[in-house]
């Protein structure tokens, strides 16, 4: 090869802040991952839906709320070639809820039970389990009667779903935020407790306190969190309905005793949530695993019929972090792969009809069709650990035989091409 070339190299380009590969090591993990969601949807009956990544602006903005962290500052909005006003998905269960009302979906059943699985998109600062692109799975129950045992269905299958991934040591954070007829007291005695306090609250507080009360609670400043603590309880200032309602969700859950502490300050930071709230834990990781709570009032924001719904959303990029940080395995035993080893032209000719032989018998098989020497196709053949390789040369094409060889032993026996098939099937038995 030359030396020095006076071309200058082309610059590195890297992928975007907070946007990752997700490489072909991590790909059997995420596989398994999306699997057990999957299983997971279907036992419990979840339909699966697809939406498209790029959303009209304003089917976040209102239901999400125009004071929203993700509305004012997270969402990634296209100014271009005549797409203004499109953007990138923020969170899933807008786009579903916009899906439902345009085909109305609602005669595909009472309730409807959807999940989605795919990338979302929020300009944050880059950190442990925050990305800019990351993925969710979700759960949706979307249905015409605001029946509390569809909020304890979604928090079931979310748990479930870790549980699968053998994620252990999961904590359910609850709460209820309340309905448009009770959050107003709520809302008026939460300001009549800070006002005294605003000059010690940090400087986002006391923006929120003018505009969005609630989001105090959320607040992450030290002194903040400490001014939170002697705050009004949000469940003594639900009205009799949401009272019962929560008491219903709770006995649900303990009916199958999935463990669940309660939290009166937990807030999501989305306007369309009312009653149920809940964030899922891993214990030693500071961020939410998963996420979800009621909303009965999205599906007439956006222009539909009345019809309650509740949902849940699990960060993957946080669950395959834990699982990789924590070692857990998940993946089981791969099925033993066999190597095809081809020695000169014409076996390697006819090396392509054995492979496709092994296709239709259903057994893997791995070749290195573009690599002639034995040894490094021995090599491969032990790097991959395959327990036998199967060597083609010459004289194997001439007698349609194939060497099957013991990579652990070395010990080598030629069988007839017609029935190597069945021997590997008994050896591997
Ligand atoms: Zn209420
Ligand atoms: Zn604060």
């Amino acid at each position: 090869m030359a030396k020095s070339s006076k071309k200058p190299k082309a610059p590195i380009i890297t992928s975007p802040k907070g946007m990752h590969d997700i490489l072909p090591a991590d790909q059997p993990l995420w596989e398994k991952v999306r699997k057990v969601g999957k299983e997971v949807a279907d036992y419990y009956n979840f339909l699966k839906i697809e939406t498209p990544i790029l959303e009209k602006e304003e089917l976040f903005n209102r239901p999400l709320g125009e004071i929203s962290e993700v509305v004012e500052k997270q969402m990634f909005i296209l100014k271009s070639r005549g797409s203004d006003g499109l953007a990138l998905r923020p969170e899933g269960t807008a786009p579903i809820v916009r899906s439902y009302i345009e085909h109305g979906l609602s005669h595909l059943g009472q309730p409807l039970k959807l999940y989605y699985e795919g990338p979302m998109f929020r300009y944050e600062q880059p950190q442990a389990g925050r990305f800019r692109q990351f993925h969710q799975l979700g759960f949706e129950i979307i249905s015409g009667d605001n029946d509390p045992v569809y909020d304890a269905q979604v928090i079931i299958a979310t748990y479930r779903f870790l549980q699968y991934l053998k994620l252990k040591d999961t904590e359910v954070q609850i709460n209820s935020t309340g309905c448009n007829k009770c959050r107003p007291n709520f809302k008026k005695k939460l300001v009549e407790y800070y006002k005294s306090k605003e000059k010690l609250l940090c400087a986002d507080d006391r923006h929120r306190l003018k505009i969005n009360p609630m989001r105090l609670l959320d607040c992450k400043v030290d002194k903040c969190i400490e001014l939170k603590k002697d705050s009004p309880n949000i469940l003594d200032s639900l009205d009799s309905d949401c009272k019962k309602h929560f008491k219903k969700v709770l006995e649900f859950l303990e009916e199958v005793k999935l463990p669940y502490s309660l939290n009166q300050f937990l807030v999501r930071g989305f306007d369309y949530y009312t009653k149920t709230v809940f964030e899922i834990f891993h214990q030693g990781f500071n961020f939410a695993i998963a996420a979800g709570g009621r909303y009965d009032y999205l599906v007439e924001m956006l222009g539909g019929r009345q019809s309650p719904g509740v949902g849940s959303a699990t960060g993957l990029e946080r669950i395959v972090e834990i699982i990789k940080q924590k070692n857990i395995s998940i993946l089981g035993k791969v099925k033993p792969k066999l190597y095809l080893i081809h020695i000169g032209d014409l076996a390697k000719a006819k090396a392509l009809a054995i492979v496709e032989m092994f296709r239709e018998a259903g057994m893997d098989i791995h070749e290195a069709l573009g690599k002639d020497s034995l040894r490094a196709q021995l090599k491969s053949a032990d790097k991959l650990g395959s327990p036998f390789a199967l060597i083609f040369g010459q004289q194997e094409a001439f007698e349609q035989s194939i060497i099957i060889r013991d990579m652990k032993s070395g010990a080598q026996e030629t069988v007839p091409l017609i029935k190597v098939v069945n021997v590997l099937r008994r050896k591997l038995r």
